[in-house]
């Protein structure tokens, strides 16, 4: 599956997509594989907004939210685990990744042109880049249309052999 996140720059009306799918993973030396955690961003090399690895920002709020659910079902950040076992189904999944990331000694980088010179965008509906333009989240949902891009990851994040 693949999902976008619409932007607009505020000036100049241009706009911007990024495309995160399911189908971009990481694979250890057993061919065992996991999903890369995936956050628009903005890639210097590329000069625009990518999809980019996100696994210094995802995980972490990701263990926050399973830990709430576990300790308050009925909180509204609890909505991603229906059931007791989802959510501990997702920290095995999540201590996996973590696992699997542990050597990892690159930066996340863009899963566009895998350079690591990223400026991590904000999960906030306005924000500004430190090249002065100012963005707007104007959009999210399921990109039916697109063609995926699939391919498995070295745990530093380059293109597996
Ligand atoms: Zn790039």
């Amino acid at each position: 599956m693949a999902w976008f996140t619409e932007y607009s720059d505020m000036i100049t009306g241009e706009s911007f997509a990024a495309y995160s799918s399911t189908s971009i993973e990481y694979v250890d030396d057993m061919g065992n594989t996991l999903e890369v955690p995936q956050h628009a961003a903005w890639c210097i090399k590329c000069g625009t907004i990518v999809n980019a690895e996100a696994f210094t920002t995802l995980l972490p709020m990701r263990r926050r939210m399973i830990e709430l659910a576990l300790v308050d079902p009925e909180s509204k950040e609890a909505w991603m685990f229906p059931t007791r076992e989802n959510a501990l189904e997702a920290r095995q999944e999540l201590e996996r990744l973590e696992t699997f990331l542990s050597n990892r000694h690159s930066r996340p980088r863009c899963l566009e042109c895998f350079s690591d010179e990223l400026v991590e965008i904000p999960d906030e509906d306005e924000f500004g880049l430190p090249n002065g333009r100012r963005l707007k989240r104007c959009g999210f949902g399921h990109a039916s249309m697109k063609i995926e891009p699939c391919f498995k990851l070295t745990p530093d994040g380059t293109i597996a052999k």
